[in-house]
Parts: structure tokens; sequence; C-alpha cells
């Protein structure tokens, strides 16, 4: 039986911030929407290093789904997840209702401009408006001296940063990196609806990412020819089908310059068709790279 606290509304999490807080322990917090996986618990133990207590929200959060039914299809088990947050070291869980987070009448959101436009921003219209707006109230109910974020969400790290700045809520955004299954494909909740030849073929996504790699290390600099490879690469996986693979600056994420003159960041969304009829709505995958190329010959 787990004795992990369960917390609900943002008045008692705010108490229970403001004791530890008073007792001198610095909090950290893990933002989920559950379904946990490996990529998740490796953000507790980023957490752990980091602070004294480690608290996890647990919430799918309604207003960042652009698709109603990505929204109603997201995978829900709560007690599987309290059971591995416990497991974890999770000292504290906050799983509130939609309800307390978005009281009756809400009006109110925050809103980061040009780091949310392109990439997840352009093809998910007013998803960033959604994460930002719940991860600014998650904020403001733990009250956290740090916050733990996934790398494989690269924009959304970059876009939660600068809103935590731009707001001052003086809390330090950690970036943890990406957690891979054995054979290289990014940890995802979605993962778990990608029938067996989408699972296969989404291999495609980290041999796009080696490619380009590769072809830095050996002193290709050309944006497109590297962009060119991906395509080539994703274009052999007959279920794919890509929304965006582009070059940005990783911290302005502004379009990269013809030839990469530092490092680059290459961050690539694909959707993966159901394999065989009636199997549901295509699956989108994330995953990206920062490419670093060397010193010029
Ligand atoms: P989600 O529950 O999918 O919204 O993700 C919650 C947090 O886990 C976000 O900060 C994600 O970036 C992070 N995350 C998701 N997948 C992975 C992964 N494979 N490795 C590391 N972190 C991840």
């Amino acid at each position: 039986m787990s004795t992990l606290p369960v917390v609900t509304t943002v008045r008692e999490l705010q108490a229970q911030a403001d004791a530890e807080r008073a007792a001198g322990r610095r909090i950290a917090l893990v933002p989920t929407m559950g379904a946990l996986h490996a990529g998740h618990l490796s953000l507790v133990t980023e957490a752990r290093r980091q602070a004294d207590v480690v608290w996890m929200s647990i919430f799918v959060n309604p207003t960042q789904f652009n698709d109603p039914k990505d929204f109603e299809g997201y995978p829900v088990d709560m007690k599987r997840d309290l059971a591995l947050a416990a497991e974890h070291g999770v000292d504290l869980v906050f799983s509130p209702l939609a309800a307390e987070l978005y009281p009756e009448g809400a009006q109110t959101w925050v809103e980061v401009s040009e780091l949310a436009e392109p990439l997840c921003g352009a093809s998910r219209p007013g998803h960033f408006r959604g994460v930002t707006t719940v991860v600014a109230k998650l904020l403001l109910a733990a009250r956290p001296h740090v916050a733990v974020f996934g790398q494989k969400d690269f924009q959304q790290c970059a876009v939660i940063r600068r809103m935590a700045s731009d707001l001052g809520f003086g809390v330090e955004i950690v970036a943890a990196p990406t957690v891979r299954e054995p054979d290289g494909l990014a940890l995802s909740s979605r993962n778990v609806h990608l029938g067996p030849e989408a699972r296969r073929q989404a291999l495609a996504l980290v041999r796009a990412l080696d490619a380009a790699e590769q072809a830095v290390a050996q002193g290709e600099r050309g944006r497109d020819a590297l962009l060119a490879g991906v395509h080539a690469e994703i274009g052999q996986a007959s279920l794919a089908q890509i929304d965006y693979a582009e070059i940005r600056d990783p911290e302005t994420l502004e379009i990269s310059p013809g030839q990469l003159a530092g490092p680059s960041l290459l961050a690539l969304a694909v959707n993966f068709a159901a394999d065989g009829p009636g199997q549901g709505a295509p699956v989108r995958l994330i995953d990206n790279r920062v490419l670093t190329p060397g010193p010029a010959a």
C-alpha cells in the first residue's frame, strides 16, 4: 500500500510549500500528464539531485490539446502512476481536477510570443498557450525552487524558461536528457498507440537524427543538404508523414543560416499512420538533436 500523499487543491499545496520553505527545504516540481514511463521517472531522479523534496503533478491539461480526440484518447492510469511515483521516491503528488486549475469563468492566459510560434506552435495552434498557462498555475501552486522538464520537448523547455524568467517566478528550469528505448526510440506516452509496423518504422526518426549528426561530424554544414538527408531517411518509412523537419537556433529558435556556424537544433515531428484499417488516428512523434559543428577545418 502506497502512503504517497496526494493533494488535490491549490490551497493545500501552497500551504505545504510554505511549510517546506519555512523549514528551509528546497522543493523540486516535476510536471507530468501521467501515463508515466522511464522518461518521467528520470526527471524524478534529476529532481532528487536538485532538491530536498520532490513533488510531481499529474494533470492531463485540457487546454494544451488542439485536437479534442487527442485529449479524449490520452492514456490515463492513476493507480499505476501513483504506485510508480511512490516506488521512485516522489514525496507528494498534486493531482487536481480541471475545475481546480480552471475555475468556472476562467479567462486568464499566459502566452509567450516568438519562441512559441514555429515548430509545434505552428502545427498545434494554441498548444503552447495551454502549456504556459498550466505551468504558470502549477508554479504558483507548488512554489518550487526548481522545476524539471524533458529535453525531448525542446521547444517546450525554451518557452517555459522564457515565461518563468519574464514573469519573475524565481524558479530554476532544468532540462533533463531524453530517455530512449534500447533501439533508440524516444519514450513517449503516445508510443502505446503505435501498431507493430508503425513502431518499427518510428525508428526512422532516430536514423534521421543520427544521419544528420554523422554528416555534420564529417564536415557537412549545409542546412538544406542536412534536411534533404532527413527527408530521404524518413521518406523510406511508408507510414510516416513529416509534419516538420527544421534546423533552428537552439536559443532563439530562429531558422539557422544556410551554413551552420554553431550549435543548431534539428527538430522533427512526424505523423505515423495507424497500421491497418480502422486502427485509429495517426500518432505524432517528436524528437530532436543539437548538431554541433566542430571548428572549420
Ligand atoms: P508529458 O507527461 O508527456 O507531458 O511529459 C511530462 C514531462 O516528461 C515533460 O517535461 C516531458 O518533456 C518529459 N518527457 C517526456 N518524454 C520523455 C523522455 N523520453 N525522456 C525524458 N523526459 C521526457
